[in-house]
Order: C-alpha cells, then sequence, then structure tokens
C-alpha cells in the first residue's frame, strides 16, 4: 500500500511505543493513590519529614541506601539505590530548598517500586538501569523554605567553585556514578506560562545545553527524546500546559556542566496548576511521566522519537497573574482612565516555615492585554471605589460590612496570628486609612461598583462577589494591621 512506503519506519516504532506506553501511563495515572507517600503532603517539608521514610527503605533489603554527604548545618544527605541494570540513572530534587514537588514524586515513586503491582514494567525497568535517587539535596534551604542553603548561595551556580559540601555531594556522585541519565528536578513559579497562551507552564522541560552554541550531540539528542516522550504525556492530563525552559548555557549551573560531562540532563520545573496550591496535582504528573521515563529509558523505546519534536514545544513565558481585572474604571484628580490590573497573591511563611498566608500586591496596572490571569474578571462598566473603614466591637456580618463598602475594620484583634480567614482587613485602634493611591506594589484592597452598586471586593488580592454567599466562597485571608 501507498502508506506503508510513505510513513518512514521510525515513525511507526514511534507510533507503537506510544499506544503500549500510552497503557502504562493511563494505568500509573489510575492507581497513583495506591502508592502515594501520604505523610508528605504539603510542600512545606523539611529533613526531619522524610528521614523515618530513608530509614525504612535502608532496612529493606530491595534497596541500598548510603549517607552520601551532610548539609553546611549538618544534616544528612542520603542516596538510595534499586536495580540490578548496568545503565547508572541518577535523579536529585530540591537542590533550591523551597521547590519540593519532585522530592514528594521521588518518595512516592520509591513506594510504587517497593510493591508487588506492576511486575512485568518494573522488571524491564530494574533489570535493565539502576536507579540512584538523592532526594532534598538542600535539607537547611528546606528548613526555612528558601532557595539558596546556609552559606546564603544558590547551591545551582557552584558546580564550578563547589564550596558548598551539597555541591560537592552532587558533584561526587555524578563523577562516580556516570549516569546514561540525570533528572534535575526543580520547581518554578506558578506565574509561567506557555508562550502565548492562558495556560500556566505547569511542566516545563529543558535538555540543558553543554555549551553557549547549544550544540546538539548525542547526549543531548537522547535528553531531548525523552522530554518529548514525557511532554507527551503531560499533554494528556494537562493539555497546553507544558513550556521549555531557555537553553542559554549558564557556565556555573550543574546540570549545564552535567551534560558537559557527558550525562543526557533532563531539567524538570514543576510549575503551577490552578486550584492547586500545595502542587499533589503536578506531584502525580511528575510521578507518573518520570515512571513512564524511565521505563522507555529502559526498553530504549524512546530512540525513535525525532529530535525536532523537541522545538515544537512552545517556551517558557512568564505572563500570569493569580488575578487580573480588565477595562476597570479608576478616577484620579477628576479624569477617568481604564486600567488593567495584575495581582499577585504572595506567600508569607508563619514562623516555623510549615505554612503560610497571602499577601497580595498589585504586580502590573495599564495595558495588560498580553498577560493572562488564573482567575480573570472583566470590569468593562465598573468604576473601582476605594475602601471605607469602620469600627465595631466584633465582626459578626462581614457581607453586610462588605456591601457598604467597608474593607478595614478596627476591631478587637486576635492575638498571635498575622491574618483572619475573614474577607476583612483587620486593623489596630490607631491605624489610618490613607487615601488610595493606585500604584504598583500596594495592596489590592478596593471595591467595585457597577449602576450604583457595590458588587464586588477585592480583599488582599482576593475577588469576592457580594452576590454569593461568602462561605461559597474559597477566598483566602484577610491581613491583621498591628501596631
Ligand atoms: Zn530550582
Amino acid at each position: 500500500m501507498e502508506f506503508k512506503k510513505i510513513v518512514p519506519l521510525a515513525l511507526l516504532c514511534w507510533a507503537t511505543t506510544l499506544t503500549a506506553q500510552k497503557d502504562l501511563t493511563s494505568q500509573l495515572y489510575e492507581t497513583y493513590e495506591n502508592f502515594k507517600e501520604n505523610s508528605i503532603g504539603k510542600r512545606r517539608i523539611k529533613h526531619a519529614d522524610i528521614q523515618p521514610l530513608i530509614a525504612e527503605f535502608k532496612s529493606n533489603p530491595k534497596f541500598e541506601v548510603q549517607k552520601v554527604g551532610q548539609s553546611i548545618q549538618g544534616k544528612d544527605l542520603h542516596l538510595i539505590s534499586i536495580g540490578t541494570g548496568k545503565r547508572n540513572i541518577f535523579l536529585w530534587s530540591q537542590m533550591h530548598g523551597d521547590e519540593p514537588t519532585a522530592t514528594q514524586a521521588i518518595f512516592d515513586i520509591l513506594r510504587f517500586l517497593d510493591t508487588p503491582e506492576f511486575q512485568e514494567e518494573k522488571e524491564v525497568i530494574l533489570s535493565n538501569l539502576k536507579l540512584h535517587f538523592l532526594p532534598m539535596l538542600n535539607p537547611d534551604g528546606a528548613e526555612v523554605f528558601q532557595r539558596r542553603n546556609a552559606l546564603g548561595i544558590d547551591i545551582n551556580r557552584d558546580a564550578l567553585r563547589l564550596q558548598s559540601p551539597e555541591g560537592q555531594t552532587l558533584k561526587r556522585l555524578r563523577d562516580s556514578l556516570d549516569a546514561d541519565f540525570g533528572f534535575n528536578l526543580h520547581d518554578q513559579s506558578k506565574y509561567y506560562n506557555a508562550e502565548l497562551t492562558e495556560k500556566p507552564a505547569t511542566i516545563s522541560y529543558l535538555a540543558t545545553a553543554f555549551n553557549y552554541e547549544k550544540d546538539i550531540n548525542e547526549i543531548r539528542a537522547n535528553a531531548m527524546k525523552v522530554i518529548v516522550f514525557m511532554n507527551n504525556i503531560i499533554q494528556k492530563y494537562a493539555p497546553g500546559q507544558v513550556g521549555r525552559y531557555s537553553d542559554d548555557f549558564e557556565p556555573r549551573a550543574f546540570g549545564d556542566n552535567i551534560a558537559k560531562w557527558g550525562t543526557s540532563l533532563i531539567l524538570i520545573e514543576s510549575g503551577g496548576y490552578r486550584n492547586d496550591p500545595e502542587k499533589q496535582e503536578i506531584r502525580k504528573l511528575n510521578y507518573v511521566s518520570i515512571l513512564s521515563a524511565l521505563y522507555t529509558i529502559a526498553e530504549e523505546s524512546f530512540k525513535s522519537i525525532p529530535t525536532e519534536d523537541y522545538e515544537k514545544i512552545p517556551h517558557n513565558d512568564r505572563k500570569l497573574f493569580d488575578l487580573k481585572i480588565k477595562n476597570v474604571t479608576y478616577e484620579l484628580l477628576g479624569n477617568k482612565y481604564i486600567l488593567d490590573l495584575g495581582i499577585f497573591r504572595n506567600e508569607v511563611d508563619l514562623k516555623d516555615h510549615n505554612d503560610f498566608f497571602y499577601r497580595g500586591s498589585v504586580a502590573d496596572q495599564g495595558d495588560l492585554s498580553t498577560f493572562y490571569g488564573y482567575e480573570t474578571f472583566d470590569a468593562e462598566g465598573y468604576e473601582l471605589i476605594a475602601p471605607k473603614m469602620a469600627t465595631v466591637e466584633s465582626v459578626k456580618n462581614p457581607m453586610s460590612l462588605l456591601q457598604n463598602g467597608v474593607a478595614f475594620v478596627k476591631t478587637k484583634l486576635p492575638t498571635e496570628v498575622a491574618f483572619t480567614n475573614l474577607p476583612l482587613q483587620l486593623v489596630h485602634q490607631d491605624f489610618e486609612l490613607k487615601p488610595m493611591n493606585l500604584q504598583p506594589g500596594i495592596n489590592p484592597t478596593f471595591f467595585l461598583k457597577k449602576d450604583g452598586v457595590i458588587t464586588h471586593a477585592v480583599i488582599n488580592g482576593f475577588l469576592v462577589d457580594l452576590s454569593k454567599p461568602l462561605d461559597e466562597q474559597n477566598k483566602g485571608n484577610g491581613l491583621i494591621y498591628r501596631k
């Protein structure tokens, strides 16, 4: 038939690979809850949270667990290995302390590898490969949920100078394992989107370059092929939500050097996903796509994937806000102007870095027609109204305050906490409400009025629809202003 003559053999193989793989991928996705490590379900996980898990794998004969180093503050770094294959695969996570999503996924993958299910697929993976996991490379940073380590440096700019013990450990392992593939696992800002779309870059990939010329040798091509394979999986569960990271060469970074030192380097960045503040759906996508990738690497079926498809993944862009309000009418010095507002809800950690609250800020204002929002409100025909303040003994009816344009409430403040679950700003007795000066950087707290009626409030960056009961709206938090 004509058809057979035209379709190149490589493409047919690739299609067959995809079909077989699709089954495994769907099964992994559907059965995920059976393997999920439930003890680490929030992003602010600490070194102490993963020690019991590591101890458990250490006492399990299927796994080899070695202490491979220590952080600056003396926290042990462990390498967990499994498999009898000749090809080494090295996966490390949380080199940046506030990027824990893949650490959680690694423990899900280890749980999966420990159970009797999926025996055939596991046999393929573990007889061809030896897998080495280093979860939470920067435990000192994780302790205070910050990017940098205790020395205040970015470990990912320490690949050449090697001042950090964490970086030294990574380099030593890279050299001793000489892995075929390296998975460099990070999180990125939720404000990244797939270029020219409103879709968040839930996952971004990079087949890291090994020189300024961004040449593609076989080692880098293999990383590109596996990325194309994983992209196809993510597209199924989060359509359009994949970005491709800039491949500018960074001579100080680990990924770039590890690629130079001869390992096919796959950078995975977990970004944002609508209504998933703790990134548990993204964690699941990591689990499914990394396990599927290990399978295709074990089978070597990725080799028939065309490298050119890598370039078809859209670039990462950074054009998202948490809330975009467009076309609002704003009056200044007696004149009316049409503005779009881009609003961020920034996370502020609580004292022990175990949880957080939100502090909103106006990130940008003006013509924001090239930007997108996780939530967008078209305020055409609405006026922006400055908030009022009222004094009440206790807040009994927040809706009635909001409908009267009151956002700031002088009242008895609860002790200790920095935020309130009420959609109001609670303030101390001497608080003075200054006239509104709408500028980037201010806390977004105001009202929207249409045809003489206040219909919406924006409190600390959260949009509240005043026509709906408050308890039906999950609206984050208001702030508490103390002296
Ligand atoms: Zn990172």
